[in-house]
């Protein structure tokens, strides 16, 4: 069985084609730039071949004309025909309180994913015209499924997921925490605990799970479920990201709303573009450029790496409080994976858990699967690459399979 894995976003739209009898990638790439000029779409294959081709796409259809054509035809060519397609699996970045597992798309599906939108207003939209954009390109007959980045997270119990505002609007607007990157924290947790050698029961296990990439969120895992993660109603909670601030006192909110006269839409820019590393920094949003300036002795950059460090401290710290304990910290991402001083420093301060680390190993490990705690730390500390495609082709096949 062979899964097309897709991610719309508003002007790109990424593609992996997975076989899923040894859930190898056969092929994957990008359209980048639909809606607008200079069109570009990357292929790659598994032998490490790349094909690039510029060309401008108006919409996300002719975007998925492109990936069947690159598919199907030329030298990157991996199938014969769309047929060999048995099903399209969608990521889908809100699922709010309508969806709680990864659903088979209908006509409902997509309305309730539009509806969404207003929670979720840069991706919801996409995914949709991504979803009707597969069904003209692929026909009605192919399967499709929706797996919600949001879904993981459905067990926080209430106290995690409200705010402290008046009561009415959770109740009018579903004003509450929803979380993100859940696909990203489910298959971490999923090999956490096959590496703990708890995949079976994971009763009585708490892990923590620092998904630290441009967008980063923490998540507290007990007994295999959620039970808090740092993102809010919308990726802008938690902790200082690439170029979001993460949680603040609301109050900063307000207070700079009215000195710069602000309208929401701008405060909403300068939070979630202009702010985080890029803001603290101004240097950049990547932390590869804030890590290079920083070593030439940069004070800024210097200062929102501690901030950085310290904030998922204190995150690490409260779920362990919420978890009472932890046995296992996950790193994953563009960050966790590779950042070997970021992961070295935020253990340091974390030895009054137990948690002790190899900080040589450490220094080695970039981007593999790795345990890097020493043998006597009370806390595993693992290093896990994310691997979301892979969640979302499991379960449009476990969908597909089970409707059949
Ligand atoms: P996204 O959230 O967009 O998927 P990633 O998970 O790719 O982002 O994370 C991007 C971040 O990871 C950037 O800050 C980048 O500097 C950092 N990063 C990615 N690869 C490396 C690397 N090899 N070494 C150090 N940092 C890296």
């Amino acid at each position: 069985m062979k899964i097309l894995v897709i991610n719309a976003g508003s002007s790109s739209l990424k593609y992996q084609l997975i076989d899923m009898a040894d859930e190898s990638v056969i092929a994957k790439g990008n359209c980048e730039r639909i809606g607008i000029e200079g069109g570009i779409v990357t292929h790659k294959l598994a032998d490490g071949r790349s094909f690039v081709k510029e060309q401008n796409m108006t919409n996300h259809t002719e975007a998925f004309m492109l990936v069947k054509d690159a598919l199907t035809t030329g030298e990157g060519k991996v199938i014969n025909e769309l047929s060999e397609v048995s099903a399209i699996g969608h990521r889908v970045v809100q699922g709010g309180a309508i969806f709680s597992k990864s659903v088979l798309v209908d006509e409902k599906v997509i309305e309730d994913i539009d509806s969404l939108s207003t929670l979720a207003p840069l991706h919801n939209p996409a995914h949709v015209q991504g979803i009707r954009a597969a069904v003209s390109v692929f026909g009605e007959k192919v399967p499709q499924a929706v797996v919600f980045d949001t879904s993981f997270h459905a067990t926080m119990p209430e106290e995690a997921y409200m705010f402290a505002i008046p009561y009415e609007f959770y109740e009018k607007y579903k004003v509450r925490r929803y979380g993100a990157h859940g696909t990203s924290h489910r298959y971490v947790t999923g090999r956490c605990l096959e590496l703990l050698g708890k995949a079976d029961d994971p009763t009585g296990t708490k892990i923590i799970n620092c998904h630290l990439g441009n967008g980063s969120s923490l998540t507290a895992v007990k007994d295999g479920k959620v039970i808090d993660t740092s993102m809010g109603l919308t990726p802008l909670g938690g902790f200082m990201m690439g170029t979001r601030s993460g949680s603040l006192d609301p109050s900063v909110v307000t207070f700079i709303a009215e000195k710069e006269n602000m309208t929401p839409s701008e405060m909403d820019t300068m939070l979630n573009k202009k702010s985080g590393l890029l803001g603290v920094s101004g240097i950049s949003s990547d932390d590869r450029d804030v890590t290079a300036a920083a070593k030439e002795g940069d004070e800024r950059a210097i200062l929102t790496h501690k901030m950085l460090r310290y904030q998922i401290k204190k995150f690490i710290g409260a779920y362990a409080a919420a978890l009472d304990g932890v046995d296992a910290i996950t790193f994953t991402a563009g960050i966790g994976e590779n950042q070997t001083s970021h992961r070295a420093e935020i253990c340091k301060g974390l030895g009054y858990l137990g948690v002790k680390i190899d900080e040589e190993l450490n220094a080695t490990i970039h981007g593999t699967e790795a345990l890097i705690s020493t043998p006597d730390s009370k806390v595993k500390v693992y290093v896990i690459p994310t691997n979301e495609e892979l969640v979302i082709a499991r379960d449009t096949k476990a969908l597909v399979e089970a409707a059949n």
